[in-house]
């Protein structure tokens, strides 16, 4: 177990909250109000938010997996620090296995895994961080999945039997969604996202690391609903990922106006003009970093004067490199050419090269799957 909140039993919620959060109602209330923006909610709703996290009767128990990944993802979730939003999510929340932050370890921390979900089984979630590797090692002896064992189970054991007595599956991160940087060409341990493993469906948040304000609202959705929030073909939550980066981008006015950033240092750059002349992949990016930011808001990549590299999409490691060109085939205007034309012909050339670039990696894709065939023959 993690967090505790023993002794606080007949406190009323305005205190209970200040109790045990650390911060104080406005604060509460702020954090209730920015979940119900990036749910997509309208403010009738913050009170409703309120109440579900205030009035959870039983804390849900949460199983949090470690893969194939560097442990950003936990240290987005743990580190966001307005409105202490950690400490509302681990207060409203039974984290009843982490191995970053867990003081146990070793048998201690293999019983509270199965004391989990023996306790709550078909109710606990679990959160996945990292790719499970599908490949066998090489050399004599070598077991399919043995890239990353915990324990003494390979990766995908572990997740078939924690995730069989589960209520919901969310990955955090690309890695566990999609593979991430592991699942890069030639991907040598065979890694692939959880649902891919194990043949189930998942609540995606993908993102290097993802944005914890968004499994925060998919939590508190589950809270406030009981349920989980719609998805794409991807199993991205819909409030999160159903709009481009380019769609709401603070510079797009600049690429409308075919004002661009043509080197690091330059005029543009320090009049923040578009960046798609330095790589930006926004155009063909499904994510909503330009409306909540990164870290409470506080600053995401374009805002920090760095072009979006796609890492929220499906094996961007290999899809949207190079990451400092630009996408092929876009027509770039001149400076302040009609606007408005520009705008509006752009958008349908960025589509219409999106495509080609899809087509011209999948092909890329191919070819080097039969070399990869032809040297593995
Ligand atoms: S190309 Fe990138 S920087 Fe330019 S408007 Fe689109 S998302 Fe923003």
């Amino acid at each position: 177990m993690c967090r505790t909140r023993s002794g606080l039993t007949g406190l009323e919620p305005d205190e209970k909250i200040k109790t045990l959060k650390g911060v104080d109602r406005r604060e509460f209330m702020g954090f209730c109000a920015t979940i119900a923006a990036t749910l997509g909610l309208s403010p009738a709703f913050v009170p409703r938010i309120a109440e579900a996290v205030e009035g959870a009767a039983k804390k849900p128990s949460v199983i949090w997996l470690h893969f194939q990944e560097c442990t950003g993802d936990s240290e987005a979730f743990l580190c966001s620090s307005y409105p202490s939003v950690e400490e509302l999510v681990l207060n409203i929340l039974s984290v009843d296995y982490q191995e970053t932050i867990m003081a146990a370890s070793g048998t201690q921390a293999e019983d509270a895994l199965k004391k989990a979900m023996a306790d709550n089984k078909g109710k606990y979630l679990v959160i996945v961080e990292g790719a499970i590797p599908m490949g066998t090692p090489p050399g004599p002896g070598g077991k399919p999945g043995a890239f990353c064992t915990i324990g003494g189970k390979t990766a995908y054991d572990l997740a078939k039997e924690v995730t069989a007595g589960a209520a919901a599956v969310i990955c955090v991160g690309t890695c566990a969604s999609f593979g991430g940087v592991q699942a890069q060409r030639p991907n040598p341990t065979g890694a692939v996202g959880v649902g891919d493993a194990l043949g189930i469906p998942t609540i995606n948040i993908p993102g290097c690391p993802h944005n914890a304000i968004n499994s925060v609202a998919t939590i508190v959705n589950y809270l406030l609903l009981g349920s989980l929030p719609k998805t794409d073909r991807h199993g991205r939550p819909l409030f999160a990922f159903a709009k481009r980066i380019h769609d709401h981008c603070p510079r797009r006015a600049h690429f409308d106006a075919g004002q661009y950033v043509e080197r690091f240092g330059d005029d543009g750059a320090k009049k923040n003009w578009c960046l798609y002349k330095m790589g930006c992949k926004g155009p063909q990016t499904y994510h909503n970093c330009s409306l909540v930011e990164y870290n409470d808001g506080t600053s995401w990549p374009i805002k920090g004067g760095h072009g979006c590299v796609g890492c929220s999409e499906p094996d961007f490691w290999d899809t949207m490199q190079p990451f400092y060109e630009r996408l092929p085939n876009i027509h770039v205007p001149g400076v302040e050419a009609t606007a408005d034309k520009v705008g509006f012909t752009l958008v349908g050339a960025a589509a219409a090269g999106a495509a080609v670039h899809a087509a011209y990696t999948f092909a890329n894709r191919h070819k080097i799957g039969e070399t990869d065939k032809k040297e593995g023959e």
